[in-house]
């Protein structure tokens, strides 16, 4: 049956959300990187509208290019990490009857039980 988490596992499950979008920031920080580097390393700088692509960097240029490489790639994981943290599971359940349903605001099951939000809840065996 679905019963309500205690409020310990809720602040467990609250610290791994945080954990995963601190790492998934980290991840995207390390690709956007890595992704601009090779992309002006291989392929070259974007030079405006009419020559997109300019000739490729040399590692020089890269190392003084690197303040802006890391920059961009902060202001990328920062926004990615923020936004994970915010993203909440829109997923209801009612724990009398097990049925769930997406987020509509109406909280009334059916059954006469009442829809939770499932991140709340969890299953455990009678
Ligand atoms: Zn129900």
């Amino acid at each position: 049956m679905w019963i309500r988490k205690t409020e310990f596992e809720l602040i467990e499950s609250r610290n791994k959300k945080e954990k995963n979008s601190r790492k998934m920031g980290l991840m995207g920080f390390i690709f956007v990187l890595t992704f601009f580097i090779l992309i002006d390393k291989y392929y070259g700088e974007a030079k405006g509208r009419f020559v997109p692509h300019g000739a490729p960097l040399t590692w020089t240029d890269i190392y003084y290019k690197l303040p802006y490489y890391i920059a961009l790639s902060l202001i990328i994981g920062i926004l990615l990490y923020l936004s994970l943290r915010k993203i909440k599971k829109t997923t209801l359940i009612c724990p009398n009857c097990g049925r769930k349903k997406n987020f509509d605001n109406i909280f009334e099951c059916s059954c006469g039980g009442t829809y939770k939000n499932i991140e709340e809840m969890k299953w455990v065996d009678k």
